[in-house]
């Protein structure tokens, strides 16, 4: 054995991992990347507030403009494991400083390992048994427009293009009970809307223990869908979309409100 590797001072150990978002403003763009940190690690993360004024980019002294989280132990060494994989295992020289620091940056936080799965199609049967999306037994199906698999944990992800004013979480609901279904494996899972347009983010987090329960949320108003579609009455629910509703002979129709 080498009189490097006897010393323990000489011995390379992990200290801890900063994990940095910088976004150069405060807002909207600040929470999705908060979001954006959550998908990757546990924790709460902190805010980096801007250390002087940037007239040009009209940030002011203070102004949060980051987020930034610290792992030590077996959760650094887990994510620095990912990240280094997100780079290829392969860091520059300059990466690296004489106090043994090592910072590096990635360009996209999907990078992050974990089998992605872009417009995945998924279906179940009334049984809630897994099935093909064209299946003639299907019950529920639906396209996930970014699902990720990183073992017993997964991030499924709905791009949305229109107004970020009326979220509607339950089809993210819908979405990780056939994750859950189609991929055993997984236990944990954080969904997200992402309002693409709005810049903004809304995000849930789904447990497999859960499952029962969440289908339980589906149920009054799948038996009101039975009912209707036995009795062919379909009674009119309005909400604050009808506005944007085609049956205008509906009592509860208007005029579509410009926003
Ligand atoms: S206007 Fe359309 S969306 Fe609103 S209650 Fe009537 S049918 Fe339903």
């Amino acid at each position: 054995m080498s009189q490097q590797t006897q010393n323990i001072m000489k011995k390379i150990s992990l200290g801890k991992v900063i994990l940095n978002i910088g976004v150069g403003k405060s807002g909207e763009p600040l929470e999705i990347a908060k979001a954006a940190i959550g998908q990757i690690v546990e924790g709460k993360p902190n805010k980096r507030n801007a250390k002087e004024a940037q007239r040009d980019w009209g940030v002011r002294k203070g102004e949060p403009i980051g987020i930034m989280i610290t792992l030590r132990g077996k959760d650094a060494t887990t994510l620095l494991k990912k990240l280094l994989e997100a780079k290829g295992n392969q860091i520059k020289e300059k990466s690296f400083d004489n106090e043994g620091n090592v910072s590096f940056g990635i360009l996209e936080h999907i990078d992050i390992p974990g089998i992605k799965y872009p417009e995945h199609e998924m279906a179940l049967t009334y049984d809630k048994l897994p099935c093909d999306f064209g299946s003639e037994h299907r019950w529920v199906r639906g396209i996930c427009d970014l699902l990720i698999v990183d073992g017993d944990y997964a991030f499924v992800v709905d791009y949305k293009t229109g107004s970020n004013k009326y979220p509607d979480p339950k089809q993210l609901r819908l979405m990780a009970l056939m994750v859950f279904t189609h991929f055993p494996e997984v236990n944990k899972i954080k969904g997200g809307l992402m309002f693409v347009l709005k810049n903004s983010f809304l995000m849930e987090e789904y447990h497999r223990k859960d499952m029962d329960k969440s289908w339980g949320m589906f149920e009054q108003p799948l038996k009101r869908l039975e009912n209707s579609y036995e009795t062919d009455v379909w009674e009119a629910k309005p909400t604050p979309l009808c506005g944007w509703c085609s049956v205008d002979s509906c009592d509860h129709w208007k005029p579509r409100r410009r926003y």
